[in-house]
Formats: structure tokens, sequence, C-alpha cells
């Protein structure tokens, strides 16, 4: 999946940990590359935002690959067991409002979320994803848009996301 040695993408470790604010020039690069034509691509347009919808964005392109991450990176940056996401290449993503503010979480790892509600967007890595931009499947207005393709980094597991396909399900909560 990863073109990466593993264990090195989302890894986490505790290391030059601060948030940059300053850092989103690029992406206004990105949007005036992502109108220029091209030809043949796959043309697949998706959109989505974070929680209080301050920020969105476009991504149009195919994914180079799709995949849960269970590292213990992304599972302290989500509050959550495991992250979905999504690669695609730098001009494929369009930020079309609100401005995220970036945390550099590990190495060279730099997660981009919603400075206001906190909602986590993107994961971008020049050291291990060079020109890729990792986007949270579940921000996606349709997140079923892009089913993942494989568990990653599941050395790093919690132990009872082996088995969630056990536990009971309510439609509902439980009455
Ligand atoms: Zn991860
Ligand atoms: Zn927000």
């Amino acid at each position: 999946m990863r073109r990466t040695p593993s264990g090195k993408a989302h890894l986490g470790q505790r290391s030059r940990n601060k948030v940059r604010d300053d850092a989103y020039s690029f992406l206004e690069c990105s949007a005036e590359k992502a109108n220029l034509p091209d030809e043949g691509r796959f043309a697949m347009k998706l959109e989505g935002g974070c929680q209080c919808g301050d920020v969105r964005y476009a991504v149009e392109g195919e994914p180079e690959h799709v995949a849960l991450c269970h590292c213990a990176d992304c599972r302290k940056s989500s509050g959550a067991p495991t992250v979905a996401w999504a690669a695609f290449k730098w001009p494929e993503f369009t930020l079309t409002s609100g401005k995220p503010s970036i945390y550099n979480s590990s190495g060279s790892a730099m997660r981009h979320f919603c400075p206001r509600c906190g909602t986590g967007i993107l994961y971008a890595n020049e050291e291990y994803l060079p020109g890729l931009v990792d986007l949270q499947v579940a921000t996606l207005d349709d997140p079923d848009a892009l089913p993942p393709q494989a568990h990653i980094q599941v050395a790093e597991r919690v132990g009872w996301m082996q088995h969630l396909d056990k536990l009971p399900e309510f439609e509902r909560y439980p009455g």
C-alpha cells in the first residue's frame, strides 16, 4: 500500500511538536495548478469539510491508495481508534474555504485541521509521502465514495479493534 518504509509514515514519535499557522500559501499554488487541464485523467470530483463548515475542500482525481491507519500518531491526533485516509496528488486538491492550522505531530508529519472546530482534514509528509495529500475520508460529504482497501500500521492497532465484527449492532442507541 504505502510506498514508504512501514512504521514511518504515521509513526508516533514525540519530537518537534508544534502548531504551525503560517504555512498555507502553498495551497493557493495547488489551487491554481488544479485548474490546469489534464486530459485523460480519471475525474472523480469529491467535496468535503470540517464539522463547523469553515474549512471546505474539493478533490478531483483517482486516489493513489485508500487505507485505514491504526498507528498511535493517528489515534492520538483524532481521539479515535483508527483513521481512514485517501491519498491524492497535491494539484488534485483545492481548498475552497477556510484556512486549516497545521500541527507537526511527528518527524515530518504535518496534520492540517480546522482551527475552530478541530476536525482533522488532511495529512502531509514530504519525507515519506512526497507530492501527496492524505485526506481524512470521514470528512468527505460522501465517505462511501472512497472505501478503504486495506488496514495499515496494524502493529500499533488497539487490541479490541481486531474483532469488531463480533459486537452486537443497534440501528440507534439500544433501548
Ligand atoms: Zn497513521
Ligand atoms: Zn471547522
